[in-house]
């Protein structure tokens, strides 16, 4: 592995840190209209999409352009380079490699320009991590499908005008992978109801999704007719890959460690005590771990291999950081960790909080749970036997 910067990565990465100082300052930030102005001009400078490709209004990047610029940015505390976040992570990387030219032409630069949400359409109430079981069945029918089914747990369903969505076209296949067909559907089509589902968090992020009789347009379908199951191992890699980025996680670190030196613990401060200073270290050594894996992913993707399986590795320790920097928060504030805003704690990061102690399902279980990162690690990377 050699990651010597080339001149030309040099200069890339001092034009994003320059860009980030001057537009990133903690006024800048406080300034009316910050978030439509950075979206604006990360989107102008085709930052957004960086490595899709340029005719459909992508970036067109390398490989180590894309790194350079996630790194910088996750360094910084950036705000996302756009809002259509499934749109950007996986739906539209999936369209890339398996859409047709209307579709690309159709939905990827409506994605790049934040237009509107999509979501996924995966999960059934008997469906989630056996995923090839699924049932929701579409049945062709002239140019048509017609869906009927139910989805569940499907994020941002409120709020998305499209789902990317799995059905079951085909019952007698011999491999329950097969038979199984992607279809992009609108999500105001007749027949679709959303609703929504309260997590302990209180928040109604996520929804069932029921489908009666729903019309799909043939020329909708993503991949081949029975070949969806290719098209969902895609974007999942993707989605892992996504959730398993280091940058942002170092980030997070370091504002634990910050409030462990600010916090008075037991006598003495958070940071002098052995059972916190082993936690620390050891959530230091697994980003690191994670990072040189990056490195490894980063290996294949420059001599052209795509991703696939090796993605579960850094998912399943970002699972575990999940709980662990969150429950790390809550015992360094002991008390003052159930006032997130108030004098009782006045160091409290306010993100920490609720995004470590509250949200951690997203992470740990949303993109697949940590016992089925662990089976693909045992049977696809080493060779394990299934019994
Ligand atoms: C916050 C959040 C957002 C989500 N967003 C979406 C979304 O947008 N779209 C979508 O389609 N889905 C979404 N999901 C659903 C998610 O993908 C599923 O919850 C997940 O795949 C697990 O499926 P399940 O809930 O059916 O649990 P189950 O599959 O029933 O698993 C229950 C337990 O059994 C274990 N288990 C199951 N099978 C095995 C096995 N073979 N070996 C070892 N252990 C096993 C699991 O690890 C888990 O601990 C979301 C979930 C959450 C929590």
């Amino acid at each position: 592995m050699d990651f010597k910067l080339s001149p030309g990565e040099e200069a890339f990465r001092d034009e994003v840190r320059a860009f980030v100082e001057e537009n990133l300052s903690p006024e800048a930030r406080k300034s009316p209209g910050f978030l439509a102005s950075w979206l604006k001009q990360v989107r102008e400078r085709h930052w957004v999409g960086f490595d899709w490709p340029e005719e459909y209004g992508g970036g067109g990047s390398g490989v180590m352009e894309q790194v350079i610029l996630k790194e910088e940015l996750a360094k910084a505390g950036a705000p996302p380079l756009g809002l259509c976040i499934m749109g950007l992570q996986w739906v539209g990387p999936a369209i890339i490699e398996y859409g047709t030219e209307e579709q690309k032409k159709r939905f990827l630069p409506d994605i790049l320009d934040s237009k509107y949400q999509w979501c996924t359409g995966y999960s059934e109430p008997g469906s989630g991590s056996d995923l090839a079981s699924l049932q929701c069945r579409a049945v062709r029918d002239g140019d048509e499908y017609v869906v009927n089914g139910q989805k569940i747990w499907t994020s941002l369903a409120a709020w998305s005008k499209w789902i990317i969505l799995l059905t079951r076209t085909d019952l007698n296949t011999e491999d329950k992978h097969d038979g199984i067909t992607c279809l992009l559907v609108e999500m105001d089509s007749p027949g679709i109801e959303v609703r929504p589902i309260k997590n302990m968090a209180g928040s109604s992020h996520f929804a069932e999704v029921f489908f009666e009789n729903v019309r799909v347009p043939a020329e909708n379908r993503l991949g081949d007719d029975g070949k969806g199951w290719a098209v969902t191992v895609s974007a999942l890699a993707h989605e892992r890959s996504g959730i398993s980025e280091v940058a942002g996680l170092v980030n997070q670190l370091e504002r634990v460690v910050e409030l462990a030196k600010g916090t008075r613990h037991n006598g003495r401060m958070a940071s002098e005590q052995p059972s916190i200073r082993r936690r620390l270290a050891k959530a230091d050594t697994i980003i690191e771990g994670m990072r040189l894996n990056g490195q490894r992913f980063l290996t294949k993707q420059l001599r052209g291999e795509p991703l696939s399986s090796e993605t579960s590795i850094n998912k399943l320790h970002r699972a575990f950081l999940a709980i662990e920097l969150g429950d790390l928060v809550l015992e360094i504030q002991g008390h003052g960790s159930q006032y997130p805003s108030s004098a009782h704690a006045p160091s409290m990061d306010r993100d920490l909080w609720p995004n470590g102690v509250l949200d951690w399902p997203t992470v740990v279980i949303g993109g697949g749970t940590p016992n089925i990162q662990r089976n693909i690690i045992a049977e696809r990377i080493l060779g394990l036997p299934k019994d």
